[in-house]
C-alpha cells in the first residue's frame, strides 16, 4: 500500500469542516481590516530562502527541501515571509500607497522530525503589512491577531512581546552578549556554537535545556536584562505597549523573545497556548524593516506574523457544521435529479438516494445523513405533482406542492 509521507496528513472529513470554519472567520476578519489576499508559489529559487530567511537559522541549514531542476536550485517554501516580500519588489508595490496589506494561507514545508504540532508539510496563514514605520503597524498585526483568534473561539491564549532594537543597539548588545558568554562558549551545544559566530542573539531562543542553564548565569542575565535599546527604539516599543493598553490587549514583555528568523529588529511577539503541549507557539511574528532592501527592493519598513493552522486546529473544539436540510428518496431517478436540482439551486444543502433500491433503505441513509428533512418522491407523489416532506427531528410529515416546500424550509 502506497501512504501519505511521514510528516503529511491527508485532511478530510470532521477535520476539513473545521478547517473550512476557520478559512471562512480568516476571509471575513482579514476583508474587514482591509488585506488582501497574496497567493505566491509554493517552490522558489532556493536563493530566495537562502538571503531571504538567513543562512544562520535551522530553516535554511537543516529543513528545506531542495531540489534540482535544469540546473537550477528550488526548494518548497518553508515559510512564506520571503515570497511575499520578493512578489512585493517584483510587481512594483512599492508604489502604491502605504500600508500596502496582505494575507496568505497555504502549504509550508520543513524538513523536522514529525511529532504533535510538527509537521514536514503544515500551513500557515500569514499577514505582511509593508510601509509603515510607526509601532501603530506593530499594534494594528497583533490586534489583527488577537480579534482572528477571537473570532475562531480562542480566548485562552497569551502573547509575549519584546523589542530587539533597530542594528545599531543590536550590535552594542550583540557585543556585550558574546563577551558574557565567552567564558562558557564550550559548554554549548555544537548549534549555539555556530549561532555564537553568525546570529549570537539566537543562543537565547535555544530549546536545549543545558544551553538555557547556562544562560541562566548572573553575568549573562545582567547583560539579558539590561535596557540595551537606544530612545528611538524605546520609544516605538513603549508607544506599541501603549496601544496594545487601550486595545484592551494583554501581554508579557519577555526579554528572552528573539524568535528563529535573522531578519527581525524592534519588535518581536508570539501568542502561545497552554494547552498545547511543548509545541505551544500558535503564532509568530515582528517587524523586519531591512528584508524589502536586503531581497532586492527599495529600503520598506514592515511587519507581519505567522500561525500555525494545524496547531490552531488541534486548540478549537466549538464549531458549526452546516448540516444537510434535505434528503430525497424515490425510485424515480430523473423526478430526483430534477428535484435535487432545483433545491440545490434554490440554496438548500441536498442529497439524494442514488441507489434508489426501497422506501425503507432510503429512508435510513436518510436518517443517517444528519438531514432535516426527508423528501419522498413515490408515484402517487409524481403524479398529483406533490412531495411528501418528513421534518426528520419532529417526525411530522405532510404531503405538499413544490411551492409549499419552499416556503416550509425556508
Ligand atoms: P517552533 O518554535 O514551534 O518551531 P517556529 O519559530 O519555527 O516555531 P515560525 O517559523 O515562526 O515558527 O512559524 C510560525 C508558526 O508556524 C509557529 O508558531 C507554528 O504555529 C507553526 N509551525 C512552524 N513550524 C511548524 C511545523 N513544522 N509543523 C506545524 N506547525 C508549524
Ligand atoms: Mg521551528
Amino acid at each position: 500500500m502506497i501512504t501519505a509521507q511521514k510528516g503529511t496528513k491527508d485532511i478530510y472529513g470532521e477535520e476539513i469542516n473545521k478547517w473550512h470554519f476557520v478559512e471562512n472567520a480568516m476571509r471575513k476578519i482579514f476583508e474587514k481590516a482591509n488585506y488582501q489576499e497574496l497567493r505566491t508559489p509554493i517552490f522558489e529559487a532556493t536563493e530566495l530562502f537562502a538571503r531571504g530567511v538567513g543562512d544562520s537559522t535551522d530553516i535554511v541549514n537543516k529543513e528545506m527541501y531542495t531540489f534540482e531542476q535544469k540546473g537550477r536550485s528550488l526548494t518548497l517554501r518553508p515559510e512564506n515571509t520571503a515570497g511575499v516580500v520578493r512578489a512585493y519588489i517584483e510587481h512594483g508595490m512599492h508604489r502604491l500607497s502605504p500600508p500596502v496589506k496582505f494575507y496568505y494561507t497555504g502549504p509550508m514545508f520543513r524538513y523536522e522530525r514529525p511529532q504533535a504540532g510538527r509537521q514536514r508539510q503544515f500551513h500557515q496563514l500569514g499577514v505582511e503589512v509593508f510601509g509603515i514605520d510607526a509601532p501603530s503597524a506593530d499594534a494594528e498585526v497583533i490586534a489583527t491577531a488577537i480579534t482572528f483568534l477571537n473570532e475562531i473561539g480562542l480566548k485562552d491564549l497569551e502573547l509575549e512581546i519584546n523589542s530587539l532594537g533597530c542594528e545599531k543597539c543590536r550590535s552594542n548588545f550583540r557585543e556585550k552578549l558574546k563577551a558574557a558568554i565567552l567564558p562558557r562558549l564550550d559548554k554549548f551545544c555544537d548549534d549555539c556554537k555556530m549561532r555564537y559566530e553568525k546570529n549570537p542573539l539566537r543562543m537565547l531562543d535555544c530549546k536545549n535545556l543545558e544551553c538555557q542553564s547556562y544562560l541562566a548565569e548572573e553575568s549573562i542575565q545582567n547583560v539579558i536584562k539590561s535596557e540595551f535599546i537606544c530612545t528611538e527604539c524605546q520609544e516605538h516599543f513603549e508607544k506599541l505597549k501603549s496601544y496594545l493598553d487601550e486595545l484592551n490587549i494583554k501581554y508579557n514583555v519577555n526579554k528572552l523573545l528573539v524568535r528563529g528568523l535573522d531578519y527581525y529588529n524592534r519588535t518581536v511577539f508570539e501568542i502561545k497556548s497552554n494547552s498545547l503541549g511543548s509545541q505551544n507557539a500558535v503564532c509568530g511574528g515582528g517587524r523586519y524593516d531591512s528584508l524589502v532592501e536586503t531581497l532586492g527592493g527599495i529600503k520598506t519598513p514592515a511587519v507581519g506574523w505567522a500561525m500555525g493552522m494545524e496547531r490552531l486546529m488541534a486548540l478549537i473544539s466549538d464549531f458549526k457544521v452546516s448540516r444537510l436540510d434535505a434528503y430525497i428518496i424515490s425510485q424515480s431517478t430523473k423526478e430526483t435529479l430534477k428535484l435535487a436540482q432545483i433545491l440545490r439551486q434554490k440554496g438548500y444543502k441536498t442529497e439524494f438516494d442514488m441507489q434508489g433500491k426501497n422506501f425503507s433503505k432510503g429512508f435510513e441513509k436518510a436518517l443517517k445523513s444528519g438531514a432535516k428533512y426527508a423528501i419522498i418522491l413515490g408515484e402517487d407523489e409524481i403524479s398529483q405533482n406533490k412531495i411528501t416532506i418528513k421534518n426528520l427531528d419532529t417526525k411530522e410529515q405532510q404531503t405538499i406542492t413544490l411551492e409549499e416546500l419552499f416556503n416550509k424550509i425556508e
